[in-house]
């Protein structure tokens, strides 16, 4: 449930209601706004309501929250919830341009990668270095090794590193290296490897799963918050629907409704959501128009040779085009790229 403080409650009375509801064994969430204060609480429901917060100084109103996700709902947390990576924003007006490769392949072709996205504007570098890959015998990705040569183009570039983590016992290499750790959308319902990222001290990109609905996956987001976790950003990638033309379909509504519904940024990857780079730059602007606060997009020095996803990767004089019109209309949009 949901306490909401009179405008001017005092730091006791607030410390006071959060005493009354840890008394309960249940947790006190203090978001703390411009005006009010509004203390979630998590905890049995009989032993919450049985409790007369209603009656406690400082107290306006307590409300039930209905939805089945608590600390990632927009009920808990009113204010938009903003991510710093090594100093690079996302949420709350913060606009991220993360881009790179699907996959880690060769140490120069991160870095000519890594090069195009920064002299792009690029905010984030993206790679994997462990692929979910459709097929056993596509490439699987370098591993560690992958990983390293990521952190390399890191040091040359500055750009933080967004890198996927697949099974949790990789976790402590993932989070050596990378700065946001990527849940794939084959995973989005791994719930070990959720609660595993909701311990790991790094900030996570949640891809929407293949067939998720969106409480689906608020739900998955909930898995990682509820473990102290919460600087997560979601990623709407594209979902299964009868359609064939598209790789995917890129839900464009799901932007502003996760955004009605969460405080967590939304990003959006137009280039799984489509598998075609002439469609990259009209989704991506779509989903910048319909509120995103960041674009995810696949780029490849060469993408005839890439290893996997060539056909939906940019080219790096495209990708250049693409970003600076993808940021263009961020800033229009009253956001800031950086
Ligand atoms: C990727 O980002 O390269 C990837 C595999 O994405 P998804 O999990 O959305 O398919
Ligand atoms: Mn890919």
């Amino acid at each position: 449930m949901m306490v909401i403080m009179h405008e001017g409650a005092t730091d006791e009375q607030i410390a006071h209601v959060v005493a009354r509801i840890e008394e309960v064994g249940a947790s006190a969430h203090v978001s703390t706004g411009e005006r009010v204060t509004v203390i979630g609480a998590i905890g049995d429901r009989e032993d919450l309501t049985a409790l007369p917060l209603e009656a406690c100084a400082g107290v306006d109103r307590v409300v039930a929250i209905l939805k089945p996700y608590k600390l990632v709902s927009r009920e808990f947390h009113p204010h938009d919830t903003v991510i710093d990576v090594r100093g690079k924003k996302v949420g709350g007006g913060h606009f991220a341009l993360i881009a790179g490769p699907c996959s880690v392949e060769t140490e120069e072709q991160v870095m000519t990668a890594a090069r195009a996205v920064r002299e792009a504007g690029g905010t984030m570098l993206r790679g994997g270095a462990f692929k979910p890959r459709s097929s056993p015998y596509a490439f699987q990705g370098l591993g560690v090794d992958g990983l390293r040569l990521l952190a390399q183009a890191r040091d040359e570039t500055g750009l933080p590193i967004v890198t996927e983590l697949m099974d949790p016992r990789d976790v402590d290499d993932v989070v050596e290296y990378a700065d946001v750790v990527q849940i794939g959308a084959r995973n989005m319902q791994n719930f070990q490897l959720l609660a595993e990222v909701g311990r790991c001290g790094k900030p996570v990109l949640l891809k929407r799963g293949l067939s998720a609905t969106v409480e689906e996956w608020l739900m998955a987001a909930e898995y990682v918050v509820k473990e102290g976790n919460r600087d997560v950003m979601l990623c709407e990638r594209g979902i299964r629907t009868f359609e064939t033309a598209t790789r995917n379909t890129f839900d464009v509504s799901a932007v502003p409704v996760v955004g009605l519904l969460s405080h967590l940024p939304v990003v959006v990857d137009p280039s799984h959501a489509t598998g075609r780079t002439d469609l990259v730059l009209p989704l991506a602007l779509a989903g910048v128009a319909a509120g995103a606060d960041g674009v995810l997009i696949e780029t490849h020095p060469n993408p005839e040779q890439a290893l996997s996803d060539g056909p939906q990767s940019l080219p790096p004089e495209v990708f250049a085009l693409v970003s600076q019109r993808i940021r263009e209309l961020a800033r229009w949009a009253g956001k800031t790229v950086s």
